[in-house]
């Protein structure tokens, strides 16, 4: 498989502003490795957490590992130490203890609110109300160790561009109103992680600023 010839045909297609993760998930951390090698790059992602700490911990010159699953707060300790982005806040729980386990450790951990935009009823994450009160919180005011740097959805495994446009396009004016109303003149909100092997293109007409791509990098899983 021709890892490197994977890769640069999808850089091709991303505009410059666009940040590229590379999600290595349940692939070995040769291929991680070789990836590195070849071109280059520096941004992977991972969504489990004891794999993320894994690979995190036994390959970090150069690179920043990014955790884009679903995060139970008993495994939060394990993702802390390492990584340089959470995209997958889904809960004010969570939050609060990213928060403190970041405390501990004596860092502050970036952070994106992931937003529930699909259709499909598995997804995680928070609607606009439910992320408005928490951010308004006495709470939320008190966190020094976190820092919400912008938003993270998923649109639907569909094959209709439409509607997975329509949900793109909901996650940018959720991250505009945010903007607008909790973080006006705060240049460290402005990701909006959204489009995946299947869907990057529309996400980035969409306004998206970081994609999260596997598959089309690393090969089917
Ligand atoms: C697996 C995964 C991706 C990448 O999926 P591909 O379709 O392989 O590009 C992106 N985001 C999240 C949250 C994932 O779990």
């Amino acid at each position: 498989m021709d890892l490197a010839g994977n890769y640069y045909r999808v850089k091709e297609t991303i505009p410059p502003h666009v940040k590229l993760v590379a999600v290595s998930k349940f692939k070995p951390l040769e291929m991680i490795r070789e990836l590195r090698e070849k071109t280059g790059h520096q941004i992977f992602g991972e969504n489990r957490a004891r794999e993320f700490s894994a690979k995190a911990s036994a390959f970090s010159e150069g690179v920043e590992w990014h955790f884009i699953g679903h995060l139970q707060t008993n495994k939060v300790k394990l993702v802390v130490p390492f990584a340089s982005l959470v995209h997958s806040v889904d809960s004010p729980r969570l939050l609060a203890e990213l928060d403190k386990e970041a405390a501990k450790a004596g860092n502050v951990v970036p952070v994106l609110l992931q937003f529930y935009i699909a259709r499909e009823e598995t997804k995680f994450g928070f609607d606009f109300r439910e992320a408005g009160q928490m951010l308004e919180s006495e709470q939320f005011r008190n966190f020094k160790h976190i820092r919400v740097s912008g938003v993270m959805g998923m649109a639907s495994f569909v094959e209709d561009p439409v509607q997975v446009r329509r949900e793109f396009s909901s996650l940018r004016n959720i991250f505009e109103k945010l903007k607008a109303d909790y973080f006006a003149g705060d240049d460290a909100f402005r990701e909006i992680s959204m489009g995946m092997s299947g869907d990057y293109r529309i996400a980035i007409d969409e306004g998206s600023t970081m994609v999260r791509i596997g598959s089309l990098i690393f090969g089917e899983r």
